[in-house]
C-alpha cells in the first residue's frame, strides 16, 4: 500500500521506515527542512537502535521516501498516519494545532483526487498521535471542510518505547484499531499483520475507546513509578530498605515486576504530558481524576526531594563547587531529554552557583539545545568525575554500572555519589570510600 506518514519525529520515522521494510511504498512528511534534509542524505535525526541500518536499507530499495511537499506526500496514498506532536498546552490539555494542520492538508489532498467508487475502502486517515477523546471527530471535520469526497478516519494509538522502538513496533504487545467501519479495520488490520504473526492480537474497538486506550495506558505506568517512590521515600524515613521491599512486592504475580522501580521520576515526551492530559479531561468533562492529581504531584516533588539530598549534603551555596552529571536523557538508549529529570536538577545546580559536567552516551546534542554552553560537556563518563566534589546519576546507561571505583575516587575532589537510579550497592560503595546517597534506600558513609 502507499503510505504518507505525516510527522517524522520518533513515532513517525520508526512507524514509516517498519512499514516500508515490510513492503510498503511510504512517504514520510515534515515540515522541519533540517530533518528531511539530513533524512535524504541518510542521517538520522533522532537515535534510536537499529533505525539508522533500517533507514538505509528501505531507502536504497526506493520504498521509504523523505519530503517536506505535501502534495508529493499526500498524492494517492491509501493511508495516511498522522504522527505528530500533541504537546501539552497552556492549560496542560493536549495542543491539538499540529494535529489539525496536518488534517486540513490531507482534505486539500484529497479533494485533488479522484473520489474512490463506492464499495472500495477510500483513504484512511489514521490518528495515531496521542490525542483525547473526540479528537477524530474533530479530524474528521477539519478534512472535511476541505474537501467533499470520501475518506475514512481511524485511531491507531501508538505505544512504541523509545530505545525498543523498533522491537516494540515488530513485535507489539497489541495492536489497537479504533474504527466505524468494519472495512477499514480489515484494510488496516492487513498492514499490521507482517508484526502479529506470533498471535499478539490485533484489538479492534470504536474510536473513542482507541483514543482512551493509550492515555488509560500511560496513565497506568506513571501511576506504577509514582507509586514506587512514595513507597521509596517512606522506606527511607523508616530505614527499610527499598530494593527488598521491592522484591518483596514483585514476587505477587499480581503486582509484577515491570516498570515499577524508584528513582527520580518519569520524564520523557509521553508520561508527564499524557498524565495532564487526562486531568484536563477530567476537569473539561467534570469528571475530578484525584488520583492521576496526585501522581503527577509526587512526579514532580520526587524530583525535588532527591535535590533535597543534594542541598542537606552541601548547602545551598554551590559556589566553587564543580558537580558532574552522569546520563541527560530521560531513559537510556534514547537522545531524547524532553521533560528529563536532568534538566531540572541542572537547573538547580546552576541557580546555586554549582559548575556542572555532564556525560551522556548519545544526549549531548539534543541537550546542548536545551541548555546551551552553561554546563561543560564531556567526552567519556569518566572525564565529568575530574575535579568533582559529586557525582550525580540521572540515567541508568548500562555503560555506567561498572565503573572503575579506585579511578573515579581518585579523580573526584570529595567522593560523593548522588544516584537517582540505584544503580550501585550502597554497603559496596561504603566499602569502596563514598558517600552515597541513593533512593529509598539509607545513604552511607555520610560523613559525621
Ligand atoms: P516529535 O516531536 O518527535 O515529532 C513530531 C514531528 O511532527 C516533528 O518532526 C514536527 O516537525 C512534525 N510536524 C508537526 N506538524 C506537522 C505537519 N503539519 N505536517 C508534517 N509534519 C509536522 O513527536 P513524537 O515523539 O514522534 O510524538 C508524536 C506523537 O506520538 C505524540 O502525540 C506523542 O504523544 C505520541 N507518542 C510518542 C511516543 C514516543 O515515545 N515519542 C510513543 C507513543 C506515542
Amino acid at each position: 500500500m502507499k503510505i504518507s506518514i505525516v510527522g517524522t519525529g520518533y513515532v513517525g520515522l520508526v512507524t514509516g521506515t517498519c512499514f516500508a521494510n515490510t513492503g510498503n511504498d511510504v512517504v514520510c512528511l515534515d515540515l522541519d527542512e533540517r530533518k528531511i534534509a539530513r533524512l535524504r542524505e541518510g542521517i538520522s535525526p533522532i537515535y534510536e537502535p537499529g533505525l539508522d541500518e533500517l533507514i538505509e536499507r528501505n531507502t536504497r530499495s526506493g520504498r521509504l521516501h523523505f519530503t517536506t511537499d505535501r502534495a508529493e506526500a499526500h498524492k494517492d496514498a491509501g493511508a495516511y498516519f498522522v504522527c505528530v506532536g500533541t504537546p501539552s498546552g497552556d492549560d496542560g490539555k493536549a495542543d491539538l494545532q499540529y494535529v489539525l494542520a496536518a488534517a486540513a492538508d490531507i482534505g486539500l489532498a484529497i479533494e485533488a483526487r479522484p473520489d474512490t467508487p463506492e464499495g472500495t475502502v477510500p483513504p484512511i486517515i489514521v490518528v495515531k498521535s496521542t490525542v483525547p477523546v473526540g479528537t477524530n471527530q474533530r479530524v474528521r471535520a477539519a478534512v472535511a471542510s476541505k474537501t467533499s469526497k470520501r475518506f475514512a478516519m481511524a485511531s491507531n494509538p501508538e505505544f512504541l518505547k523509545e530505545g525498543d522502538a523498533i522491537h516494540d513496533f515488530y513485535k507489539p504487545d497489541r495492536v489497537v484499531l479504533g474504527v466505524d467501519d468494519e472495512a477499514v479495520g480489515e484494510a488496516l488490520s492487513d498492514i499490521y499483520r507482517p508484526y502479529t504473526r506470533r498471535g499478539n492480537p490485533i484489538i479492534i474497538m470504536d474510536i473513542p475507546s482507541a483514543e482512551m486506550v493509550k492515555y488509560a495506558a500511560n496513565a497506568m505506568l506513571a501511576t506504577k513509578i509514582s507509586f514506587i517512590n512514595e513507597i521509596a521515600n517512606l522506606s527511607e524515613a523508616y530505614g527499610a530498605e527499598i530494593e527488598n521491599v521491592r522484591k518483596g512486592m514483585c514476587s505477587d504475580k499480581r503486582i509484577g515486576s515491570q516498570f515499577f522501580y524508584p528513582g527520580l521520576g518519569y520524564g520523557g515526551s509521553c508520561f508527564p504530558k499524557d498524565v495532564l492530559a487526562c486531568i484536563g479531561m477530567g476537569r473539561e468533562s467534570g469528571t475530578e481524576l484525584q488520583l492521576l492529581t496526585a501522581v503527577h504531584e509526587v512526579n514532580q516533588r520526587q524530583r525535588r526531594t532527591f535535590i533535597g539530598k543534594v542541598e542537606s549534603h552541601f548547602g545551598a551555596d554551590l559556589s566553587g563547587k564543580t558537580i558532574g552529571i552522569w546520563g541527560l536523557s530521560f531513559k537510556p538508549r534514547t537522545d531524547d531529554v524532553r521533560e528529563a529529570p536532568s534538566l531540572t536538577v541542572i537547573e538547580w545546580l546552576l541557580e546555586h552557583g554549582a559548575r556542572v559536567v555532564a556525560y551522556d552516551p548519545v544526549a549531548i546534542e539534543t541537550a546542548r539545545e536545551q541548555l546551551g554552553d552553561r554546563i561543560t560537556y564531556a567526552a567519556k563518563a569518566m572525564d565529568v568525575l575530574s575535579g568533582a566534589d559529586a557525582l550525580i546519576i540521572c540515567t541508568e546507561w548500562s555503560e555506567f554500572r561498572m565503573p572503575d571505583f579506585g579511578a573515579a575516587r581518585a579523580e573526584m575532589i570529595t567522593p560523593v555519589v548522588f544516584d537517582g537510579r540505584n544503580i550501585f550497592d550502597p554497603e559496596a560503595m561504603a566499602a569502596q570510600g563514598f558517600t552515597y546517597y541513593s533512593v529509598g534506600r539509607r545513604p552511607v558513609g555520610v560523613p559525621g
